[in-house]
């Protein structure tokens, strides 16, 4: 029986090797380390040629590691009109690599308020990802968008923030950073096998037991301030409470993915993904 979850890193392991190097190497050096999953981080830009892609897809197809994709950071569904084109050309130049590359899952960071309320920035910022889901499917391009669950509370994307997102728009789904939504509360909440579980049945209120069933999620050691998230840590060295989590979630019958964004990457995926086989009594 496989295991429920694939784990995985944010973007190529610590310990990549040399040759092949790159993303290509960092697939087979997922496989190698005993992972599942690998999240490319074109987080600065998209500098991929589609020959680069095509090799890519192949040693996905080869390894059978899921991949997603980290889109740019500066990318806002609430840019003002003059910024907005290029947010927007970010956006779906990672959907249209990602979809070249092998990817499944496009994640980004959905922006900013402004100074304005998540009431008042919702509608246009549907409005705007609508229109780039649109685009994506007049080409042919299947992947799933999706708005990730931010850390600090000025971001656009608190938790029911990428749930309106994803009931408004088919093809969108969250991208859960399980220590972002810990960190974001800013007083140590968000960190019991209740409140996750509770988190988990809003998510399946919103978008049904299919999507509890093909999680993608962020998961590392997190410090924080009220304020929210202050920087990601190994996550033995935090207050986070990892079994808590796992718990909720093997209870919730919840699959997909869990890629580690700690410093020190694929150490604590191995570990997460221990973690989960003890917790879960699941076996691959
Ligand atoms: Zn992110």
């Amino acid at each position: 029986m496989a295991l429920s979850f694939k784990f995985g890193t944010v973007g190529a392991p610590i310990s990549n090797p040399k040759k092949p190097g790159g993303s290509i190497g960092a697939v087979h050096h997922i496989k190698a380390l005993g992972l599942g999953a690998l999240e490319l981080g074109w987080v600065q830009s998209v500098r991929v040629s589609e020959e680069t892609c095509a090799l890519i897809k192949r040693a996905v197809k080869e390894t059978g590691v899921l991949l997603s994709i980290h889109a740019p950071y500066y990318i806002n569904l609430n840019a003002d009109l003059n910024e907005w084109p290029n947010s927007r050309k970010r956006l779906m130049d990672a959907v249209y690599y990602g979809n070249l590359a092998g990817a499944t899952e496009i994640i980004f960071h959905p922006g900013g308020y402004g100074g304005k309320t998540a009431k008042e920035v919702l509608p246009l910022a549907i409005n705007r990802l609508a229109d780039c889901v649109g685009e994506a499917r007049r080409s042919k391009n299947k992947v799933t968008f999706r708005p990730e669950t931010m850390g600090k509370s000025g971001q656009l994307g608190k938790f029911e923030d990428t749930l309106e997102m994803a009931k408004a728009i088919e093809g969108v789904v969250p991208c859960i950073d399980f220590s972002h939504i810990h960190a974001r509360a800013g007083d140590g909440t968000m960190n019991s096998y209740a409140e996750w579980t509770q988190i988990l049945e809003k998510y399946e209120k919103a978008l049904g037991k299919p999507a509890l069933e093909n999680l993608s999620c962020h998961l590392s050691g997190i410090e924080y301030s009220p304020k929210g998230e202050r920087n990601h840590v190994i996550m033995s060295e935090s207050d986070f409470k990892l079994e808590e989590l796992f718990k909720a979630l093997h209870e919730a019958g919840c699959k997909g993915r869990i890629l580690s964004e700690s410093p020190n990457l694929e150490e604590d995926a191995v570990m997460y993904q221990k973690t989960w086989k003890k917790i879960s009594g699941e076996k691959d």
